[in-house]
């Protein structure tokens, strides 16, 4: 692509409403433009690096047997009222009306097509098990559409769906899907984890999300320092494995803590640490309330919770609440004395606290030398609560760290949800009617190049992987209105390309300093430069990522390039 007849606008300046770097680096380098909020244009070499990123996914997907098609984005209403997802998926679902006034959704994810289409189809046991994907332009009104293409609200996802017979089928297409996912993000070069993920209201069991390690992520995981463990840090297991305290149990007495509400105001009023305070706090749990017990370091996970009671809803009570229930408000409320028709859950911490202190149900006052099961009784101990940096790994492996990510991709487990709504059976070998199993898994196609962005960049511009770049070479030329340096040039263009090299070819009579501060900010991992030395037939070669350079004769190019993406 000569450079001069190219579609390229580059940006000097960082523009004012792009925070974070990929952002900024794919406005400024001229790979996309904003068309309106969450809605982008992808400029020649943004499809170019769009392109390679789909075809990694493609080969991947061809090679483990997956079918690749294409489904429409406008979707009738009908098949999302059937799931109950014209509702439940709220205004993100972009909605529009034809002329005969029928209702439509923007596909923010296909299981309703894909589903009503195979059920007719796959009604025999012997055409599962099944996969098909798309790499199509998914519409979700996002309510805060940022961070470029990170969060859009057209965006393009690769989408995939399995049909099963049986839940083990599921299992192997679900393993199947997750190595290949963990070659493409290999092969694109990223810093990612497969993190265990709440499969949430979907229906679903088991999920994965596929997170590129990044500080401007949404998302927290935990890992572990030295297995491979990683997890959404709302389902990061904690186990009943802590140190039995030595200490003897010394007797329950009643202190006044006027004005003491925190935790830590509480512990330094009374002169112990935090972990030794009992924190409680009051949940409605669908319609019950329960009294939730962390030691006081401790943050309570209400996923877990919602998981541990199999609730619909888990939401703190209001202080109002407690005060009536419990005759005291937040800063005041603990398990002792308290109503005995309300259930005590506890974390498994909370069973190894000696001599702790919580709230006594009377305004201002606390317990002191608190010891659980002597004290108050506990229905059950389980793991409740937020993982810390530095807990154990569940695996038995090292400790927990934390790390921010972008979810790039999932896989999910997702059962008879969708063919059970929409009726998708098949026969089975006995010939008896059976609900169809599914599974689902998506990559953000578009988020993961912005993800591959924040992970390849320097203070000049983006440093693309080799393998994803939107040129093999960045040839330039210095200097434009000299001869010898355009024939040079202009032949090694051609002669590079015939072999097969991809080649962007600056051929601007723009100055040398903007050519080679554009060429840094698209991010070409190598550069060639003619320039002076052109008329003995030298030119210089410069790595992108290390700023290495030498000269070569013009004859050693070739394979100077072959040799670097071998
Ligand atoms: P998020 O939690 O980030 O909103 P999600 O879990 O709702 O994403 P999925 O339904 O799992 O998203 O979609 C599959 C993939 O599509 C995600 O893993 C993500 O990479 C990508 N994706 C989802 N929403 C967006 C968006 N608004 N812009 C760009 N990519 C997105
Ligand atoms: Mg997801």
């Amino acid at each position: 692509m000569r450079q001069s007849q190219a579609f390229i606008p580059t940006l000097k300046e960082v523009p004012a409403d792009a925070d974070i770097v990929s952002h900024q680096l794919l406005l400024r380098a001229g790979f996309i433009r904003q068309t309106a909020s969450g809605i982008y244009s992808f400029l020649p070499l943004g499809k170019k690096v769009l392109q390679y990123v789909e075809s990694v996914i493609r080969e991947e997907l061809d090679s483990i047997g997956a079918n690749e098609m294409l489904m429409p984005a406008l979707q009738p209403a009908e098949l999302w009222h059937q799931t109950g997802r014209w509702d439940a998926f709220g205004p993100e679902l972009m909605r529009l009306n034809d002329r005969h006034d029928r209702s439509f959704a923007l596909g923010a994810t296909h299981e309703e097509v894909i589903t009503s289409l195979v059920k007719n189809e796959l009604n025999s046991y012997k055409k599962l098990p099944i996969t098909m994907y798309q790499i199509q332009t998914k519409y979700r009104d996002e309510k805060r559409p940022r961070f470029g293409l990170l969060r859009g609200r057209e965006f393009i996802m690769k989408d995939a769906y399995s049909f099963h017979d049986s839940y083990e089928s599921l299992d192997q297409a679900y393993e199947t899907m997750y190595q290949a996912y963990s070659r493409i993000f290999t092969r694109l070069g990223l810093n990612f984890r497969a993190v265990i993920a709440d499969s949430g209201a979907m229906g679903g069991k088991d999920t994965h999300e596929f997170m590129a390690l990044s500080d401007v992520g949404e998302d927290v995981i935990a890992f572990s320092d030295t297995s491979s463990y990683a997890a959404n840090i709302e389902m990061a297991i904690t186990l009943d494995s802590y140190q039995e305290s030595e200490a003897s149990m010394l007797s329950l007495e009643k202190l006044a803590t006027p004005n003491q509400r925190t935790m830590q105001e509480v512990s330094d009023f009374i002169g112990h640490s935090v972990e030794q305070g009992l924190k409680t706090l009051l949940f409605k749990i669908d319609q019950s309330f329960v009294l939730v017990l962390t030691r006081g370091d401790h943050e309570v996970n209400d996923i877990k919770l919602k998981n541990l009671y199999q609730a619909s809803s888990v939401e703190l009570a209001s202080e109002e609440e407690a005060k009536q229930l419990l005759g005291a408000g937040f800063g005041s409320i603990g398990p002792i004395h308290s109503t005995e028709d309300i259930e005590i859950v506890a974390d498994y911490a909370v069973k190894y606290i000696r001599n702790a202190t919580c709230g006594a149900n009377e305004e201002g006052y606390h317990f002191v030398n608190v010891n659980p099961d002597r004290d108050f009784e506990v229905s059950q101990y389980a793991d409740i609560r937020f993982v810390k940096e530095g807990d154990p790994s569940p695996d038995g492996n090292g400790k927990l760290q934390f790390a921010r990510g972008i979810e790039i991709g999932q896989v999910f487990k997702l059962g008879t949800f969708y063919a059970e709504k929409l009726d998708a059976t098949f026969l089975n070998e006995q010939g008896k009617a059976k609900t169809l199993i599914m599974g689902c898994y998506g990559i953000g196609v578009s988020r993961t190049l912005a993800a591959i962005v924040e992970q390849y960049h320097d203070d000049k511009g983006i440093v693309w992987p080799k393998q994803i770049a939107p040129s093999q070479v960045h040839l330039l030329v210095m200097n434009g209105k000299k001869d010898d340096q355009v024939a040079l040039a202009d032949d090694l263009y051609q002669s590079l390309q015939s072999q097969g090299i991809t080649v962007l070819y600056d051929d601007r009579t723009e100055r040398a300093g903007i050519k080679f501060a554009d060429s840094d900010l698209i991010g070409i991992p190598l550069r060639i430069t003619v320039g002076k030395r052109a008329s003995e037939g030298y030119v210089e070669c410069k790595r992108r990522e290390t700023g290495e350079q030498l000269e070569l004769h013009h004859t050693e190019v070739k394979d100077y390039i072959q040799n670097f993406y071998q």
